[in-house]
C-alpha cells in the first residue's frame, strides 16, 4: 500500500518542484489534436503524427495503465547578461544539461522506491518528453497547472518555466482536481509573437514558431519569417517572458539547472568562427551540442 502523499514527499525530495496524479484516461481533446495535424500545423515534427492512437490513450501506450504521476520542475534563471554585442540568444531550457538526462534519472529514482514499497510487479514507465504522451494535457488534469493560450502548461506560481515528466503506472491512485484556467481576457503572449505563430488561442503553428524554426526544423528559414528571428539563436522565449503569470516566477536553486556562463548566448563573431571541436566543448551535454554546424551554416548564414 502506497500513499499519494507518499509519492510527492519522495518526488519533493528528488528535486521535482510540482507532482500531481492524473488518471491513465484517453485525452477529451482527441478531435482537436486530429484537427491539428490535419492542418500540418506540426510542420516537420513527424513525431506527433505517429502513433496518435497511444497519444490519445494512455493504455494504448502502457497496458494495464491506471494512473500518470505528472512532475514538473522549475527551470528559471534570470536571464544572464552577455559582456559583449552584438550576441544572439539562446533558450532558458537550453542553458544547462540537457533536461531529458536530468529529469529521467529522477523519475527512475522515484520508480525504484515505489517498486520498493510496492512490489517489482507493479508497473512504472518514465517519460520526458520521449513517447507520445499528451503530458501537457495529463499535467494540467493532474491539477499542475492549466494550458495557456500560448499553448504550454502554466502553473500560478510557477508560470510556465517547467519541465515536464510522466511515471504512468497501474497502480490505482488518488487523482488530483484540475485547476481552473486563468488566462481570462489577456493575450499578450499573441500579441507578443514576432512571427505570429499563435494562430490562436492555444494553437501554435510550428512552421512559424521561432522555437520550431531554430531547433527542430532542417530546412531554411522562410525568407517571409527570416527578418523577424531577431536575437535568438536556439530557440525563443518571447511568449513567456511577457506572460503576466510568468512575471512572479522564484528563479531555481536547484544546481542542475544553473545556466552554463558560456551557454546563454552566442555572439556574431562566435556565429562567424563556428568550429565542431570548441562549439561541442562549449555547449558539451546541452541540447546545443547535437546541433548539425552545416545546418546552423545554410539556415544563420553570418553576418556582419
Ligand atoms: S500571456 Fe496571457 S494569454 Fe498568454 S499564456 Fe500568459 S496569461 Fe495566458
Amino acid at each position: 500500500m502506497i500513499t499519494t502523499d507518499q509519492i510527492k514527499q519522495w518526488s519533493h525530495q528528488l528535486g521535482f518542484t510540482l507532482t500531481g496524479i492524473a488518471p491513465a484516461e484517453p485525452v477529451e481533446t482527441a478531435d482537436s489534436l486530429r484537427r491539428y495535424l490535419e492542418k500540418q500545423h506540426h510542420g516537420q515534427m513527424t513525431y506527433l503524427a505517429r502513433n496518435v492512437d497511444k497519444r490519445i490513450d494512455p493504455q494504448k501506450l502502457v497496458p494495464g495503465a491506471k494512473s500518470i504521476i505528472c512532475t514538473a520542475t522549475n527551470y528559471f534563471t534570470e536571464s544572464p547578461c552577455p559582456p559583449e554585442t552584438p550576441y544572439k540568444k539562446i533558450a532558458r531550457y537550453a542553458r544547462f544539461q540537457d533536461y531529458h538526462d536530468i529529469l529521467k534519472a529522477r523519475l527512475k529514482k522515484l520508480t525504484a522506491l515505489i517498486r520498493q514499497a510496492t512490489g517489482d510487479e507493479t508497473t512504472c514507465r518514465c517519460f520526458v518528453d520521449t513517447a507520445p504522451l499528451a503530458e501537457k494535457y495529463h499535467a494540467a488534469r493532474a491539477g499542475l497547472g492549466w494550458i495557456g493560450k500560448n499553448s504550454l502548461l502554466l502553473n500560478e506560481t510557477y508560470g510556465s518555466w517547467l519541465l515536464l515528466g510522466e511515471i504512468v503506472t497501474n497502480l490505482n491512485l488518488q487523482p488530483d482536481n484540475p485547476v481552473p484556467e486563468k488566462c481570462g481576457t489577456c493575450q499578450k503572449c499573441i500579441d507578443a509573437c514576432p512571427t505570429t505563430a499563435i494562430i490562436k488561442p492555444y494553437t501554435l503553428e510550428a512552421r512559424r514558431c521561432i522555437s520550431y524554426l531554430t531547433t527542430e526544423s532542417q530546412t531554411e528559414i522562410p525568407k517571409e519569417l527570416e527578418n523577424k528571428i531577431g536575437p535568438r539563436f536556439f530557440g525563443c522565449d518571447t511568449c513567456q517572458e511577457v506572460c503576466p503569470v510568468n512575471q512572479q516566477t522564484p528563479p531555481t536553486t536547484d544546481p542542475a539547472f544553473q545556466p552554463n556562463p558560456q551557454g546563454s548566448y552566442i555572439t556574431h563573431k562566435d556565429l562567424k568562427a563556428l568550429d565542431p571541436g570548441p562549439f561541442k566543448t562549449r555547449f558539451k551535454n546541452t541540447p546545443l551540442s547535437r546541433i548539425n554546424l552545416n545546418q546552423i551554416r545554410i539556415k544563420k548564414p553570418p553576418r556582419s
